[in-house]
């Protein structure tokens, strides 16, 4: 993003040399740019971004769902400069279309296959046939060799899932959304995997920059995709979508899986983590899906990392209860939000810290966009210009099922926290308790009607 010095903001929109960099979006607290990484940094690498984020944005980081990072509070001059700075350190960006591996390929023992050698061969394709600039803006690739971190969730326009049939290595085609609403159309060697992946995109292209994986059917996958093999296969059971704490990865590596709250960071906090890292000894670290990162050292370190992580607010277990909510960044990070996400993410994660016990995914969203968490919730809160609206079992963009003033939004968390207390038998998880209490139920507590 070079752009002329009488206007700077002309390059915004299009493809640059990082394209997510080069492409900041407006929100509610200025310009926010994207960066993704190919392979490890360190912990050096991460403390200059996070400098670069204090120097020219208002020192707020997002790590996302996706393992991105987003600089927040840009303006269209400090977002030209912030891509100049960032293209400076010559960190393992990741260039061109969306590509995405699991952070642990290649070095998971629980791995079916290693999913970055196709995932570069597809990469070189795409590059190959100038692909990248006919495709969606937001295409996606996922590649997942499988192993301790599930990619499932994540939705993608064309999926290759690994699996392991009689001993042998194929990959599941999947098409549109995330994996288990995706269309299956088969499996593939991995021989000539990419070529059909990259014969798919070809067609994308074809059909425009507006065609996605969704707008594929099996009839055409088929007839692209010569080689695709209809075998019946059994579904694995899913994996963790990021370790948070201790993890033994294989090869002798050691992981520590640690995760700000609500996916969100002040580059000076980040910036003092990664100063400890350094001083133990780590150095390489790799953000990781559903906004974490991952460090990679020795046990020692690893340990000794995690506890002074803890210690700072950082989410570094399993069941954390901060897990348990997807929150998008709400007031005043972004102008469509009717209320600050992270206050009342912060309120529940304390409030109802008995009924959030993994079993559901609370969905606290500034505004009825739903960005955090496009599937259906247990329980979705979402800002609209009368208040807290609520959907039980829907999703933030859809219908709702009521709406609370704002005022009243946390006495309304606040019974719905007596109603567990009250209600739930022994050994029974969140989700079953609020099956078999119905919606009626979770609605009047909410809504604190007269029981
Ligand atoms: S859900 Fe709404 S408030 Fe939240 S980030 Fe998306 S657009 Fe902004």
């Amino acid at each position: 993003m070079r752009a002329a010095a009488s206007d700077p903001v002309q390059s915004f929109g299009r493809r640059g040399t990082c394209p997510a960099l080069s492409t900041p979006m407006l929100t509610g607290d200025g310009y926010l740019s994207r960066i993704a990484f190919e392979a490890d940094i360190t912990p050096r690498d991460m403390i200059a971004l996070c400098e670069l984020a204090q120097r020219h944005g208002n020192g707020l980081i997002d790590i996302t769902a996706r393992g991105s990072l987003q600089f927040r509070g840009l303006t269209p001059e400090s977002a030209c400069t912030l891509e100049n700075d960032v293209l400076a350190l010559g960190l393992p960006l990741r260039d061109g279309l969306a590509v995405e591996t699991s952070p642990l390929a290649g070095r998971d023992d629980q791995e079916i296959a290693d999913g970055s050698l196709l995932a570069e061969e597809i990469r070189r394709g795409t590059e190959a046939l100038a692909l990248h600039e006919k495709l969606a803006a937001k295409m996606s690739v996922i590649i997942d060799g499988g192993g301790r971190i599930s990619m499932g969730d994540l939705v993608a326009d064309i999926r290759l899932k690994a699996v392991l049939l009689d001993g042998r290595i194929f990959w599941r085609l999947l098409v549109g959304g995330a994996e288990r609403t995706a269309l299956n159309a088969g499996l593939v060697e991995t021989d000539v995997a990419a070529r059909i992946v990259l014969s798919l995109l070809v067609y994308l292209a074809g059909k425009g920059p507006l065609s996605r994986g969704r707008d594929l059917d099996l009839r055409t996958i088929k007839a692209i995709g010569t080689s695709l093999v209809d075998r019946a296969i059994k579904s694995e059971a899913q994996a963790s979508s990021s370790p948070l704490g201790l993890t033994a990865v294989g090869k002798g590596i050691i992981a520590a899986g640690i995760a700000p709250a609500f996916g969100q960071v002040q580059a000076c906090d980040l910036a003092l983590l990664c100063e400890q890292a350094q001083a133990v000894g780590i150095e390489a670290l790799r953000p990781s899906l559903n906004h974490g990162l991952l460090f990679f050292g020795s046990p020692d370190a690893c340990g000794t990392l995690l506890e002074t992580a803890r210690i700072s607010g950082f989410v570094t277990a399993a069941g954390d209860t901060r897990s348990s909510i997807a929150v998008c960044p709400g007031a005043p990070g972004c102008a469509s939000a009717f209320l600050p996400t992270h206050e009342l993410a912060a309120f529940a994660s304390k409030e109802l810290a008995s009924l959030l016990d993994g079993s559901f995914t609370l969905h606290i969203s500034g505004c009825g966009k739903g960005c955090a968490h496009p599937a259906a919730s247990l329980l979705a809160l979402s800002g609209n210009a009368d208040g807290l609206a609520f959907s039980i079992s829907g999703r933030a963009c859809g219908p709702h099922d009521s709406i609370l003033p704002f005022e009243q939004q946390r006495t309304g968390l606040s019974r719905l926290a007596r109603l567990y207390e009250k209600e739930h038998k022994p050994g029974e998880n969140a989700a079953n308790l609020f099956a078999r209490l119905g919606k009626g139920a979770i609605a009047a507590a909410l809504r604190q009607d007269d029981l």
